[in-house]
C-alpha cells in the first residue's frame, strides 16, 4: 500500500510536527514523488519544501487546505497548483488567520470558564505557532496534564458539544473555491465522508462543490478501508468528478497516515494529477 503521489499533508506551518523539509525528506524516503504540501489555511511552508523538494528529487505541489462553511458546517478544500501570491488568496489566506486568533481566543476564555490554565495554554500554542488550530490546543491539553490524549481532549474539552468548544466562521464554500481558482489551482474535496452529512446532503455537497469549480474527491484518505475508498469512488463517479489520494499525514508517530501510504484511486476514476489543469510535471514525473 504505497502510493508514489500523496496529495494532502501538512508541515509545522500549520499543526503538521514536521518541518517542512523534514516531511519532504520522509516522503522521499518512503517512495513518494508527488508530494503536495497542504497547510491549512497557509502557504507558509511551501518555499522551504520546494527547496528540499528539488534536492531529494520529489515533485512539490504547492497546496492548501482551506476551511469553508457550507450550510453551517465546516468543510475543508484542498488547493493544488496555487500560485501562493495571488492577490485573492493571499486576501482570503489574512482573513482566516484572523478568525484563527479570534478563535484561539474564545478557546481560551472557555478553558478558563472551565477552571484550566487557559492563558498558559493560549502562551504554549502561541509559542509555536502563529495560526493555532485546535489541535494545537489539544496537544496543549495534553502537555499541561488536562488530558491523556489529544483525542482525550477533544472529547473532554474541545470537541461539538463540549466546554471549550467553539464555532467557527469560515468562509463560504463558493467564495473560497473562488479564491482558489483565482490563484489558477485545482480544487478537491478532502475527505468527504468525514462530514457529519446525511447521504443525501453529502451528495448536494459534491454537487455544489462541482458546480463552483470544485474537481476531484479526495477519495483514498489516510488510514481509510477498502469500504470507504469505494464509497467515496461511488460517490466521485456518481457526480462527474476526478479524484485526489492524500495521506493527511501530521505526525510521525501515527503509522496509517504516513506519505504514501494509501490505497490506490479504483480504476474508474480520473485522477486529478492527470487532468490538464493540474501541474504538468506530475504526470512527467510518474510516467518517467
Ligand atoms: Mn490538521
Ligand atoms: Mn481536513
Ligand atoms: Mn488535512
Amino acid at each position: 500500500m504505497s502510493s508514489p503521489v500523496d496529495l494532502h499533508s501538512h508541515s509545522t506551518a500549520s499543526d503538521g510536527l514536521l518541518t517542512p523539509a523534514a516531511l519532504v525528506q520522509l516522503a522521499a524516503e518512503r517512495g513518494v514523488r508527488v508530494l503536495a504540501l497542504t497547510d491549512h489555511d497557509t502557504v507558509a511552508g511551501l518555499e522551504e519544501a520546494a527547496l528540499a523538494a528539488a534536492a531529494a528529487g520529489v515533485l512539490l505541489v504547492p497546496g492548501v487546505e482551506l476551511s469553508a462553511t457550507w450550510r453551517g458546517q465546516t468543510v475543508h478544500v484542498l488547493g493544488f497548483g496555487i500560485d501562493p501570491c495571488a492577490p485573492d488568496l493571499a486576501a482570503l489566506l489574512d482573513l482566516m488567520a484572523g478568525e484563527r486568533l479570534r478563535r484561539a481566543e474564545e478557546i481560551t476564555r472557555k478553558l478558563e470558564r472551565a477552571g484550566l490554565p487557559g492563558a498558559e495554554i493560549l502562551r504554549d500554542v502561541l509559542a509555536v505557532t502563529p495560526r493555532p488550530t485546535r489541535t494545537h490546543f489539544a496537544r496543549a491539553l495534553v502537555k499541561c496534564g488536562a488530558a491523556h490524549s489529544q483525542a482525550a481532549a477533544f472529547e473532554r474539552h474541545l470537541g461539538r458539544g463540549r466546554p471549550a468548544a467553539v464555532a467557527s466562521h469560515w468562509p463560504a464554500l463558493e467564495e473560497v473555491l473562488r479564491c482558489c481558482l483565482a490563484a489558477r489551482g485545482v480544487a478537491s474535496l478532502a475527505h468527504p465522508l468525514r462530514y457529519r452529512l446525511s447521504a443525501g446532503a453529502r451528495r448536494e455537497l459534491c454537487a455544489d462543490f462541482r458546480q463552483h469549480g470544485g474537481l476531484a474527491l479526495e477519495v483514498a484518505c489516510g488510514g481509510d478501508s477498502p469500504d470507504r475508498v469505494a464509497t467515496a469512488a461511488s460517490l466521485a463517479a456518481r457526480q462527474g468528478l476526478a479524484g485526489s489520494v492524500g495521506s493527511d499525514f501530521h505526525d510521525p508517530a501515527t503509522p496509517w497516515n504516513q506519505p504514501g501510504r494509501l490505497a490506490k484511486l479504483p480504476a474508474p476514476i480520473q485522477p486529478i494529477w492527470l487532468d490538464a489543469a493540474f501541474p504538468a510535471r506530475a504526470a512527467e514525473v510518474l510516467a518517467a
